[in-house]
């Protein structure tokens, strides 16, 4: 087909994806692919509320295999959401160091504080109610209330938005306010009642491993005889690829002040570091356009009434959404540590015990190598 009458066969978004008559098979398709073809994974052997609840938490925006050790981890730390909601906030962020997006640990603690106070320690069962819970989406509440408690709430996130739009052969900017919309009816239109966990979990499935953004394998598909870009030969125009915001870059100069005994100095200013350390414990840092030792040396002089050496060390990249941060560390070696209100004075190999992001970790490791050479 050729590309004008491609795009002149596009459906209106509103149109019925799959036609109610065929609406039964496609769904035995589908769910029969599942059952045959899923991953198996840690979060699939469960319906316990609270642990498909952190799963989803964790997914966000992070790769499966990313997340399968932490999801371990914490559960082996927090195995209930009573030790959870008891647990110190600086103990669960640690729990999450590395992973990023550390708004997510702060508010899955925060609702597990929330549901143990006004739920008896139980994962509401109304939409309504886990909607207002810290942390908790449209996406989240049907998830969890799916795949926990079988019910009927189709969820779409970017890969069941993906599928829905290349069966129905839906174009332009999936995220308008109207076409979500318009999508979310779509996917509720589909959604197998009587398997709503499954199902959810198999739509997610289809766009993660075979209806990929950039390689869809047609030819394993299970649902593409109800597939109109696969009919049309459009599927990697759809969906249109949204223009990504333009990344900016960002130098970080940090001082890893060091002291006799190994010890480090920590800070967790709130100020103009917090969004690139993620709030957590990070070294005393400037930002600048480009490596910046006197900038630093002044800052350290400031606020911590230091005059100290400042020595060049290599300098490590790391990437937080749309920056691009230069990490320019610097070893100052002193008699004695600055008395700093709030911070702490970890021993420099052993920040593990500390919640502290991955820049910050990078930052050591650059330190830990000049004092190994
Ligand atoms: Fe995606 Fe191809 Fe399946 Fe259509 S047939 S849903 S484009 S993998």
């Amino acid at each position: 087909m050729s590309a004008a009458s491609a795009a002149r066969a596009v459906s209106h978004p509103n149109r019925q994806v799959v036609p109610i008559a065929e609406l039964a098979a496609f769904q035995t398709e589908l769910l029969s692919w599942f059952d045959d073809s899923k991953r198996e994974l840690d979060w699939r052997t469960t319906r316990d509320p609270y642990r498909v609840w952190v799963s989803e938490i964790m997914l966000q925006q992070t790769r499966v295999a990313t997340v399968i050790p932490y999801y371990r981890r914490f559960l082996a730390s927090f195995p209930t959401i009573h030790l959870l909601a008891k647990a110190r906030s600086d103990v669960v962020l640690r729990h999450w160091a590395g992973l990023g997006y550390y708004s997510r640990a702060r508010n899955l603690h925060r609702a597990a504080k929330e549901i143990v106070a006004r739920h008896a320690g139980k994962f509401p069962r109304s939409l309504q109610v886990a909607l207002q819970l810290p942390g908790i989406g449209e996406y989240t509440a049907a998830a969890v209330l799916s795949i926990a408690y079988g019910l009927p709430h189709a969820v779409l996130d970017g890969n069941v938005a993906r599928v829905l739009a290349r069966l129905g052969a839906i174009r332009g900017d999936l995220r308008r306010p109207s076409r979500w919309h318009a999508l979310g009816r779509s996917a509720n239109e589909l959604l197998a009642t009587q398997a709503a966990g499954d199902w959810n979990q198999a739509m997610m499935e289809l766009g993660a491993t075979i209806c990929t953004p950039r390689a869809p394998q047609c030819t394993k598909c299970p649902v593409s005889r109800w597939c109109r870009v696969h009919t049309l030969g459009i599927a990697l125009r759809v969906p249109a690829i949204r223009r990504k915001r333009r990344s900016i870059r960002v130098v970080i100069s940090a001082a890893v002040l060091l002291d006799p005994r190994g010890r480090t100095l920590l800070v967790s200013n709130e100020g103009e570091h917090s969004l690139l350390f993620s709030g957590l414990w990070h070294f005393p840092a400037v930002r600048s356009a480009k490596p910046a030792r006197e900038k630093l040396a002044r800052y350290l002089r400031e606020c911590f009434g230091l005059s100290t050496q400042l020595e060049p060390l290599r300098t490590a990249r790391h990437t937080v959404t749309f920056r691009r941060i230069v990490l320019a560390p610097f070893l100052a070696r002193v008699p004695k540590l600055p008395r700093a209100s709030g911070a702490r004075k970890p021993s420099l190999t052993n920040l593990e015990r500390i919640a502290v992001s991955s820049a910050t970790k990078k930052i050591a490791s650059a330190a830990k190598a000049a004092l190994r050479a």
